[in-house]
């Protein structure tokens, strides 16, 4: 296939090697967007995916291609019954192993005779002992490893990852994947700013007041302790996806949306965030846990109670922060992050809040709202707001929204492109190494201020609009209480 080949010389990927099988990355997202490019003709021919976890199934084989259909008929409703069904039956076969023990990891991949895609869809924990494994393994030239977001825990243990995967692979064969990279914002937030003369001139601080960048949500828990009680709402969020979105929205034009150009724009953006120190932390930075409350007809537990969290570990289920870009562009400017889990409404969204007009020449209109350019991330929308005159009063003044629906993406349609960029070998939408260590470095001061409790961790019950120290009002694009989660698309 020619999309296979076209970065020149890109071997064909022979197979793709999925660890942690039954997670529900896996299920949801990830056999979805493969049997989608299965049905598409455009995964490469007689190619096998494997499924790997360590639970073992009854009937092994069996078992697990029912786990796949059961799978494929819930999330990949678009595709047609007889092609889930050949892909369950013919393409996907299951493997168990425990990623801890490179023994048995080298056993599960078996003879390897061309180049592998291993997927890496595990807990953050066995990131490290399943590349040290796959290094054990001996990988044919040309096979790729994607490792899921979070990358690391930290610091260190990002430069880490670094270290093992570049012990045996070149940077691009290695794939750190964000997929909000590859959904419906970055093309929405590349077009609008680089391709319109009519923003590119107010794209600083001159003509910007404040940037929000926020994803809060009506969604609680949802029975995901065992991951989330370790991450919270900053990691799980900020850390990554926020960042990321930061640096679409501030990073200097990129010459040409290619792998270099682009991703040394955005490291150059995120070692030019300052470093908070920790009394700014204590000043920029809001942490927050839900407790009981309601969310339109539901009851939500305090998150303290909720089942397999440990209250002691005081994980936030709110976060925000308050980051300044030091560079002639921003000076001055306040980018804020906020994630939020069990909120009265859901909100997506980058806001961007350009400065008022410095003289208004209508004397009753004394507090114009300024102009906001909003880029929803769900829905996929755009909208402008604009002041302009009461209907029938020359002196008083009205805001009016500009807005467009963009097309919808379906929720695995970013894992759809994320799989056709691992196959080609293009890396340009995945996180570079230094990109993912510089995200840490930012992130870094934040969280030793909040371990060491310089800033304490409020509640706000849940179905509110998060604690006092957030905004009290809710903003205009804030969807009403109780509305259904468009998708528990970030984690
Ligand atoms: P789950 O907890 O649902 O699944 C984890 C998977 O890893 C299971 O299949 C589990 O198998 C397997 N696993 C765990 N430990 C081992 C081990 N020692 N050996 C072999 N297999 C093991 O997690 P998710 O699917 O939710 O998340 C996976 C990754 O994807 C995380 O990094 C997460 O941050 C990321 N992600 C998830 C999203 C989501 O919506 N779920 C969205 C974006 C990213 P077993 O049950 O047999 O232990």
């Amino acid at each position: 296939m020619d999309y296979l080949r076209r970065e020149g010389g890109v071997s064909v990927v022979e197979r793709i090697v999925i660890f942690g099988a039954t997670g529900d990355l896996t299920g949801r997202y990830l056999m979805p967007a493969l049997a989608k490019l299965y049905e598409a003709g455009k995964l490469p021919g007689g190619i096998r995916i494997t499924g790997v976890d360590r639970r073992g199934w009854e009937d092994d084989e069996a078992g697990f291609r029912r786990l796949v259909l059961d799978n494929l008929e819930r999330h990949a409703g678009g595709v047609s019954a007889s092609v889930r069904e050949k892909m369950a039956l013919e393409v996907v076969e299951y493997r168990r192993a425990d990623v801890t023990d490179a023994e048995s990891v080298i056993s599960a991949l078996g003879p390897l005779t061309g180049p592998i895609l291993a997927y890496l869809a595990l807990p953050p924990a066995v990131f490290a002992p399943t590349i040290e494994a796959l290094k054990a393994a001996d990988l044919p030239e040309g096979s790729r490893v994607a490792v899921e977001k979070p990358f690391g825990v930290d610091l260190e243990s990002a430069q880490n990852l670094n270290r093992l995967l570049h012990e045996f692979l070149p940077e691009s064969a290695i794939f750190r994947v964000d997929h909000f990279l590859a959904w419906q914002p970055f093309p929405t937030i590349m077009g609008l700013r680089f391709a319109n003369g009519i923003f590119e001139p107010l794209w600083d601080r001159n003509f910007i007041d404040r940037v929000e960048i926020v994803w809060e949500e009506t969604l609680a828990l949802e029975g995901r302790a065992g991951y989330f009680d370790h991450a919270g709402a900053f990691k799980d969020l900020i850390q990554n996806h926020l960042l990321q979105l930061l640096c679409l929205t501030a990073m200097e034009a990129p010459t040409a949306l290619h792998r270099r150009n682009l991703r040394d724009r955005k490291v150059d953006l995120l070692r030019a965030i300052r470093r908070l120190s920790p009394e700014e932390a204590r000043l920029q930075t809001v942490r927050a846990r839900y407790s009981a409350g309601k969310i339109g007809e539901r009851s939500i537990p305090a998150y303290a109670d909720e089942e397999g969290v440990d209250p002691d570990r005081g994980t936030e289920t709110f976060a925000e922060v308050t980051l300044s870009i030091e560079n002639l562009r921003w000076a001055g400017v306040p980018f804020v992050l906020r994630a939020g889990k069990a909120l009265s409404g859901f909100r997506g969204e980058i806001a961007v809040h350009f400065k008022p007009v410095p003289h208004l020449a209508f004397q009753r209109a004394d507090d114009p709202r300024p102009n906001v350019l909003r880029v929803g991330l769900e829905p996929n929308r755009v909208t402008l707001n604009l002041n302009v005159n009461g209907p029938y009063d020359p002196f008083d003044l009205e805001q009016i929204e500009l807005g467009a629906a963009l097309d919808p993406q379906e929720f695995f349609a970013a894992y759809e492109a994320l799989f056709l960029d691992l196959l080609e070998g293009n890396t340009t939408l995945f996180v570079r190494a230094d990109e993912a260590e510089e995200a840490w470095r930012v992130s870094e001061p934040i969280l030793d201020a909040w371990e060491k409790g310089l800033v304490p961790l409020l509640e706000y019950p849940a179905g509110s609009n998060g604690p006092a120290e957030a905004p009290a009002e809710p903003e205009p694009s804030r969807s009403g209480a109780g509305r259904e989660e468009p998708t528990p698309w970030a984690r």
